[in-house]
């Protein structure tokens, strides 16, 4: 089973991800954590990638589909994987698909996490922690049971990280729609698409995926 998540941010597709990789004993691909594993293991590509990296540039999409290719050919992905966050764009999709081909591997299923633009900013630009436990919380979804104290620990002090505002969060929003519209389009002309409305609570979206997966 050989699954993609396209989804913006709040929309939840990591918690998804995580259920998935645990129903089907298959596992997620992160290509941030491939990219940090090779600069790690000083592998041939991690050198270059490094260089890459430590100039300020992005790694080249052909980089990143040759480390996911030699992941693939492993044991570990052998029934399967989950990527979450790749691709982004339409000429990484194309190029994966042309990588899998070569390996007599496809994409099985594209779930499109489907999410209103107020809803995730809110998700996103409403959570904050506590400072002393780390719970975390929601201003608009799940604020503590008793305002401004913490339900775990009673510390009164809290804290939010500070790429969570809301213009940036739009920002990020804005950037995911423009890439992901043309992705989403070339998933559906190969019927592989698969809309999840990402409002429901997280138990009900992994009903919605494993039904698909197993019709
Ligand atoms: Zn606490």
């Amino acid at each position: 089973m050989n699954i993609i998540l396209i989804g913006a941010p709040g929309s939840g597709k990591g918690t998804q991800s995580n259920l998935l990789a645990k129903e089907y004993s298959i596992k997620a691909i992160s290509t941030g954590d491939l990219l940090r594993k090779e600069i790690e293991e000083k592998s041939e590509i991690g050198i270059v990638v490094k260089d890459i990296m430590e100039s300020g540039k992005l790694v080249d999409d052909d980089i990143v589909i040759e480390i996911i290719k030699n992941k693939l050919s492993g044991n570990e992905y052998k029934n399967g994987f989950i990527l979450d966050g790749f691709p982004r764009n339409i000429n990484q999709a194309e190029k994966l698909e042309e990588m899998l081909n070569k390996i007599n591997k496809k994409i099985d299923k594209v779930f499109n996490f489907v999410i209103e633009d107020e809803i995730a900013v809110k998700r996103i630009a409403g959570r904050y922690s506590c400072k002393k436990c780390g719970a975390v919380y929601n201003e608009y979804f799940n604020p503590p049971k008793n305002e401004g104290e913490c339900d775990k620990c009673n510390s009164l002090e809290f804290e939010k990280r500070s790429d969570d505002n809301e213009a940036i969060v739009k920002n990020r929003l804005q950037i995911f729609k423009k890439s992901s519209f043309p992705l989403i389009e070339f998933y559906k002309k190969k019927y592989l698409l698969v809309s999840v409305d990402a409002l429901k609570i997280a138990p009900l979206i992994f009903e919605d995926l494993k039904s698909a997966i197993n019709n």
